[in-house]
């Protein structure tokens, strides 16, 4: 079943709502504008159908302009430039705590080698000969060597740990240089993008203002609130249709509105729109 709804004319002389005191006065009835009395020639009221079009076109293209891939693609890009940035940092400091420990194990090995060659020295020099002194010495010697050993282990543990985390650091470097040349690049399509929508709009909007300044100020004001809310303030009625909310309007809102003058500038009940008569509407 069609919905249908109710029309409500645009009533000039209706003065605003006196607001309930007491109870004496008769309960309000749901209808009614609180704009002073407004009426237009058929032509005037076609020009707000013109107004209507280049209103939908120029949210149109605001939409469009919101929604162009290049946006959501540089927002993606710059999440990612962001999240690299981040792993380049902690790569660094990483680097920079593993550099760091890799110098003092590497002059911690020195110490223990000049430790031993020291011990050597007297060996080779003979200034040590009791049986027990020579023995603690060459025991010594032999500890310094594991120790070497395991200071040397260390640092080779620490140069691979240093290698891994540079060539890590490499490629998050050559992503973030990669990413930056496809963030210009997408930057520039978007950028062209939106100029060609600047341009249609800049052109809508000439237009649109040029069709406004052929509307009484009374109407365009009208025009202009309904549009503030349903973004465009008009639409034609055809067929016995509401062409802004798409319901069809029943028998006794027709009969309202077909023995409503010209002039009168009619409302659509269910979405408040503007309703403009054409030879179209089914009247
Ligand atoms: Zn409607």
């Amino acid at each position: 079943m069609a919905q249908v709804y109710h029309a409500v004319l645009v009533r000039g002389g209706d003065p605003p709502k006196p607001p309930a005191s007491g109870g004496t006065h008769p309960p309000t009835p749901p209808l009614g504008l609180t704009l002073g009395p407004v009426k237009a020639s058929p032509q005037t009221q076609l020009r707000l159908l013109e107004l209507a079009d280049l209103d939908a076109e120029l949210a149109r293209l605001d939409h469009r302009r919101r929604g162009l891939p290049e946006v959501a693609e540089l927002a993606r890009l710059e999440a990612r430039a962001s999240e690299l940035k981040d792993a380049l940092v902690v790569t660094e400091t990483e680097l920079g705590d593993l550099t760091r420990e890799q110098s003092r194990a590497e002059r911690d090995v020195e110490q223990v080698r000049t430790r031993i060659e020291k011990d050597r020295a007297r060996l080779d020099a003979g200034q040590v000969s009791a049986a027990r002194e020579l023995a603690s010495l060459q025991s010594e010697i032999e500890s310094l060597h594991r120790r070497q050993g395991d200071l040397e282990e260390v640092v080779l543990e620490l140069m691979e740990r240093k290698e891994t985390l540079d060539s890590r650091h490499d490629e998050l470097t050559a992503e973030r240089d990669s990413l930056g040349s496809e963030m210009a690049a997408v930057a520039a399509r978007r950028d062209a993008a939106v100029k060609e929508i600047d341009e249609q709009a800049a052109k809508a909007s000439d237009q649109r203002g040029s069709v406004a300044s052929d509307v009484p100020p009374d109407l365009l004001a009208l025009y202009d609130q309904i549009r503030k809310t349903k973004g465009v303030g008009a639409a034609m009625l055809r067929a016995r249709r509401c062409e802004g909310c798409h319901l069809s309007l029943n028998a006794a809102d027709l009969n309202v509105i077909r023995a409503s003058a010209p002039d009168e500038v009619v409302r659509c009940e269910e979405c408040r729109r503007i309703l403009v008569r054409t030879p179209e509407s089914g009247l």
